[in-house]
């Protein structure tokens, strides 16, 4: 363990792969290998990007990646897809092939997919994260493949998040739904090679003046054809901008601040959890009898249970 962490520390990629799996299958390594190297996260931007399947989110994301890298930034990739079965680097080969950054140790990816995660993909895509972060890159892209309910909670653990759109789907705009339109930071109309781009930006336009968001951070509404490269030093413009803001607001230090709160809270939670399960069933039995009875009412009850665990019982 202590081998992998030094390995970790002085950059080796490899080791830098087996932490990845033992923090994504929640081992006990896994959870001491994130202590470890704790202290040296809260460094990197965290981007999230999401949209509706098919607006070019995967082709965005490898352009942003080697717009960054142009940069002199170091960037990792997590490509979560929640309908997939497969986690792991090889899925995801031929795009870094197809992207250049084959051979590059500047350019990190990996996929993660829903299967297998005690604690929820959110909760996996947190840590993958963290421990890119502790790893060093200047830059971590979250790329969301599935629709719904995982993008707003994966997107969470952003920093800055960019909502790709496209032209010429019609309601395109209905798929964007009112929950990520609140957590865009940065809008992108992409294939606006196609017919009806500006018409998609003022749609856009239009709903993030009619909606109460923050005053200080109006998102910008972008045009680009990843597919051609076009309109992405712009979108990193924008990210950056909107890095510095936050930098400037206090926002950056407000949000680790909130999520730190958060973080510790989820896993009080989660942990009482556990060991409010492992009551002994002849205790609890006892204890359902007597309110199925009538001896004790629910409130007593629980108030038992939680003295059990030496908790509290008053609330
Ligand atoms: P995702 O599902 O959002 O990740 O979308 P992909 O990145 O897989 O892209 C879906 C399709 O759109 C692919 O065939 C891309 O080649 C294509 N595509 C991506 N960007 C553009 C663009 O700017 N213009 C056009 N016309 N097609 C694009």
């Amino acid at each position: 363990m202590t081998d992998l962490i030094q390995r970790f520390l002085s950059g080796d990629r490899r080791a830098l792969a087996r932490a990845i799996t033992l923090v994504e299958n929640r081992s006990s390594e896994g959870q001491g290998l994130l202590s470890a190297v704790y202290g040296r996260t809260g460094r990197a931007h965290v981007i999230g990007v999401t949209g509706p399947p098919g607006v070019g989110k995967s082709t965005m994301v490898d352009r942003l990646a080697a717009e960054y890298r142009s940069r002199d930034k170091t960037v990792a990739i997590i490509a979560v897809d929640p309908t997939s079965p497969f986690s792991g680097g090889s899925v995801l080969g031929d795009r870094i092939r197809m992207s250049g950054a084959a051979g590059d140790p500047g350019v990190f990816i990996r996929s993660l997919a829903a299967r297998g995660h005690l604690g929820g993909l959110s909760l996996a895509t947190e840590d993958v994260a963290r421990v890119m972060d502790a790893f060093g890159f200047d830059v971590i892209l979250i790329e969301t493949v599935g629709a719904g309910q995982s993008e707003v909670e994966v997107m969470d653990i952003a920093h800055s998040t960019i909502v790709v759109a496209a032209p010429g789907l019609g309601d395109d705009i209905q798929a964007i739904k009112a929950g990520i339109l609140e957590i865009g930071h940065v809008f992108v109309v992409n294939k606006a090679d196609r017919d009806g781009a500006d018409r998609t930006v003022m749609e856009l336009e239009v709903m993030l003046d009619l909606g109460q968001r923050e005053l200080k951070w109006r998102p910008p509404v972008l045009k680009a054809v990843a597919r051609d490269g076009l309109g992405i030093p712009e979108a990193v413009e924008a990210l950056e901008r909107h890095r510095q803001y936050l930098d400037e607001s206090g926002s950056w230090a407000a949000l680790a601040r909130q999520r730190a709160e958060a973080k510790i809270r989820q896993i009080v939670i989660q942990r009482l959890t556990e060991q409010v399960s492992r009551v002994s069933s002849p205790v609890w039995d006892q204890l359902v009898d007597r309110v199925v009875t009538r001896q004790r009412d629910p409130y007593a009850a629980a108030g038992e249970v939680l003295k059990l665990l030496r908790l509290n019982g008053d609330s």
